[in-house]
């Protein structure tokens, strides 16, 4: 039986806990090296082979939250000014070769066997290699590493060479590489008027540190970022210490290495371990990058001791995020690796960290590693979890509001205007310029109108409250971003005097494919429904936020803010009289003029190009542009289904004085489904969240989708460029929330389960307020447990019946057959 690459290949002997893959299939290396990628929230490597450089099929990358940098390059009259999550030194390099033979790697011809494991518990990526020299030499290389996740600057790769029936002499060669670019997506390694767009790192210092011992530092070329790395490399034979003769190679590019050579014959295996410290110049509490490595790894504890704490580490992650899941292995191993790739994002972060939620994580170089809204779906997973993680994410956000009301300044507007893509100071980093590989041209990047950014910004912020009741974040943090945001959204409306309707213009949605008119591009839309009904919801929540914390002392805050008389009545005037567009059958609009585009050939389309994805591309090719149909990427109207509840939506709506029948919500999900390509990953958890209650079957297939963004064989997917971050989480979060109902709402915990059948039955632990709660849920029963503590009982009201649950109490909740 033939098999394919990529999925199919790693199904053999996985299973939920373990990632395996039983050959190298050069192919899809790209994809393994980013689902096997390492890291702690501080940094992270791709699971790239340490025998490799970046070349056609590898490509090792390390990156370090919020180390960015910013490169120009001529493109015809246009400059272009990207700006890159920074792919940081190679800490992996570890070359062998036997006698003097060529260095081994795993795509030469002298690959006998090859085997590749993540373990997802554990945190641990081995692998095993049996490799020829073609001169009658075999040895077996196993390698193990690890990011540790107990200490965020310390890694580890041990790697032990076993010759098979030879005796000879093996030499190793372990370097910390500082010439790589940032070449991870084609069209960064595209030339620009000659000039690639990948290079960011200059050198400062390499040097041996100890006989055992070598630093590189370099510095990022723009921001003047120090990263320093130092490897300590140990060798040991049958177990004992050995101090072979080492060779310094360094070249002032930005690359140094020990080499050595020892004598191996069978039975005597030698074990190199590779102890790395990293810091960079934006940590805390450091005399210098280099000073820093060096006395962290002077104390590093023994290897034995560094696992067992970073296992310790994870086994305390896993007990607070776990999700178990009776379903097929395949989805309950997905369950598991988006749980895994989210938290080595997003867990351990420093709340001084001040490094933002990366929509690729740190797995890769798509979009640059820049920071959109894909927070809002990474949020809830862990509010309810770590609210203490959210918290430091949210950081990041306020440091760069100073930022945010600079450019709503700048663009004539009031408040604080959020960018589209965000790096490392908050400067809007939205690159202008798309490169199409269909047709070879850069085309007009607009998506900077996507100003509904700011908004997801306040709904993270309202959520975090929500679930935590933490007003002293609020009042230090949280209401100025609020207030700041609804004022800019405040002054970019426009009074209709004759219709008495607040208008807003020159936007995008959520969905890329409309930047404009078919007559006008990329000059934005009038009346985003989407925009304008978070708007109305954003200005409720400022006045909110001002009644609830008259009540408490905020002298500083209000002095920052500086409300002005009537501010606070123009916020309550607009929020009841924004427009919302509909079509004449009283479904909600896309947009003002959505109703009059005409239909898309969709199966001619489908029949000439197969998937449709990215039909923006298709027809850019063509001459033609997605402005001019009824085609969308991914969920925009329906994201308001997915924010809110239809009951919530339909009062949201009512408020501002327009009627949606509960039939006519039907009919709008029904109509935007089925002119979706679903182009972005994040529009297969809207769409199976807003199915969840309707049509079970098709929610659960988005729920498969989402699930899969990255563990799929799909030749389209970009996860070698970095893994999605917010289809991984809010899979999750469909599980955790949409399945069970789960709502924080006017000091109750809802629950309103309503499993697919695919899901026979599902547990996970959340904190609810500081109490931890157990959630046990199939077909006929829902059983809640809440840990035992001094705290007072708290009112849970599952499927519309109210109980109280006190702390140590175990609670059975028999379901109606006609909810589950
Ligand atoms: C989607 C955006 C998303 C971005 C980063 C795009 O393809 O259209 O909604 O924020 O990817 O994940």
């Amino acid at each position: 039986m033939k098999r394919r690459a990529g999925w199919a290949a790693g199904e053999n002997g996985s299973d939920r806990w373990m990632l395996r893959f039983d050959r190298f299939v050069p192919e899809v290396e790209a994809r393994r090296e980013a689902l096997c990628t390492l890291g702690n929230g501080y940094w992270a490597t791709r699971g790239a082979a340490p025998e490799a450089v970046a070349d056609a099929v590898h490509y090792p990358g390390t990156y370090f939250a919020g180390v960015y940098n910013r490169v120009r390059a001529q493109l015809g009259e246009f400059t272009l000014e990207n700006e890159y999550l920074v792919n940081a030194p190679n800490w992996l390099c570890l070359r062998y070769r036997i006698d003097d033979g060529d260095w081994l790697t795993p795509e030469g011809p002298g690959l006998l066997g090859y085997s590749q494991e993540l373990d997802l518990r554990r945190g641990i990526l081995t692998r095993v290699l049996r490799l020829s020299d073609g001169q009658g030499g075999v040895i077996r290389v196993t390698s193990r590493r690890i990011v540790s996740q107990a200490a965020p600057h310390i890694a580890l790769l041990t790697t032990r060479f076993e010759a098979e029936g030879w005796s000879g002499t093996l030499t190793v060669q372990s370097g910390i590489d500082g010439r790589t670019g940032n070449a991870n997506v084609l069209s960064d390694r595209l030339l620009v008027d000659g000039q690639p767009l990948t290079t960011h790192l200059v050198p400062r210092h390499r040097f041996e540190v100890d006989p055992e011992t070598i630093l590189l530092e370099m510095e990022t070329s723009q921001t003047g970022v120090h990263v320093a790395m130092a490897a300590r490399t140990r060798v040991r034979i049958d177990g004992l210490p050995v101090q072979p003769q080492r060779r310094l190679e360094t070249d002032a590019t930005g690359w140094i290495a020990h080499e050595f050579s020892m004598s191996v014959s069978p039975g005597h295996p030698v074990d190199v371990e590779k102890a790395l410290a990293v810091c960079t110049s934006r940590d805390r509490a450091i005399a210098s990058t280099n000073f820093a490595v060096v006395r962290w790894l002077d104390r590093l504890d023994g290897a034995a001791e560094l696992q067992r704490q970073h296992e310790g580490a994870w086994r305390t992650l896993w007990d607070a995020f776990a999700v178990t899941i009776e379903t097929n292995e395949k989805q309950a191993l997905a369950v598991n690796l988006n749980t895994f790739h989210v938290l080595q994002v997003v867990a351990g972060i420093d709340p001084d960290l001040d490094a933002g939620t990366t929509a690729r994580g740190l797995h890769g170089e798509g979009y640059q590693g820049h920071v959109f809204w894909d927070e809002l779906f990474v949020y809830p997973m862990i509010n309810l979890r770590r609210p203490d993680l959210s918290l430091a994410r949210l950081g990041y956000r306020y440091r760069r509001l100073g930022e945010a009301r600079f450019a709503a300044r700048e663009a004539g507007f009031e408040g604080a205007m959020f960018p589209w893509q965000s790096g490392i100071d908050g400067r809007d980093a939205t690159p202008h310029r798309l490169y199409n590989p269909r047709s070879g041209l850069w085309i007009p990047d607009n998506s900077r109108r996507q100003r509904h950014v700011g908004i997801a910004i306040v709904y993270s912020v309202w959520q975090y409250f929500q679930a935590t009741g933490d007003e002293e974040y609020l009042i230090a943090e949280g209401a100025e971003i609020i207030l700041e945001v609804a004022r800019f959204f405040a002054s970019i409306t426009t009074h209709d005097e004759e219709a008495d309707r607040y208008d807003i213009e020159g936007v995008m949605g959520p969905d890329e494919f409309h930047d404009g008119y078919p007559d006008t591009p990329g000059i934005g839309l009038r009346n985003n429904a989407y925009t304008n009904v978070m708007t109305a919801w954003l200005l409720r929540r400022a006045i909110e936020t001002v009644t609830l914390l008259s009540q408490r002392y905020c002298r500083p805050l209000w002095d920052r803010l500086r409300l002005r008389a009537g501010e606070l009545e123009r916020w309550e005037r607009i929020s009841r009289r924004l427009r919302v567009p509909f079509h004449a059958d009283g479904i909600m609009s896309q947009f003002e003029g959505y109703e009059q585009l005409p239909e898309f050939d969709w199966a001619a389309y489908r029949e000439r190009y197969g998937s449709l994805k990215r039909l923006d591309l298709i027809l850019n090719a063509e001459g033609d542009n997605t402005n001019n149909y009824r085609v969308s990427k991914q969920a925009d109207v329906l994201m308001l289904l997915y924010l809110f509840s239809a009951e919530e939506l339909r009062a949201l709506l009512e408020d501002l004085g327009y009627e949606l029948t509960p039939e006519a919500v039907v009919r709008t999900v029904e109509f935007y489904g089925a002119r979706s390509t679903h182009g972005s990953t994040l529009s297969n958890v809207v769409h199976s969240w807003v199915e969840a209650r309707r049509d079970r079957a098709r929610s659960w297939e988005f729920l498969e989708q989402a699930l899969d963004s990255d563990l799929t064989d799909d030749p389209e997917a970009t996860t070698g460029e970095g893994i999605h971050l917010g289809a991984m989480a809010g899979s999750l979060d469909l599980i955790v929330r949409g399945y069970t109902g789960l709502e924080i709402r006017h000091d109750r915990l809802w629950l309103h389960p309503a499993l697919p059948p695919e899901i026979a039955a599902v547990s996970f632990a959340i904190i609810y307020r500081e109490h931890p709660i157990r959630l046990e849920l199939d077909s006929a029963r829902l059983t809640l447990t809440m840990d035992a503590s001094g705290a007072g009982p708290i009112a849970v009201v599952v499927d519309g019946q109210e109980a109280l649950l006190n702390p140590g109490e175990r609670r059975v909740f028999e379901l109606s057959p006609s909810a589950s």
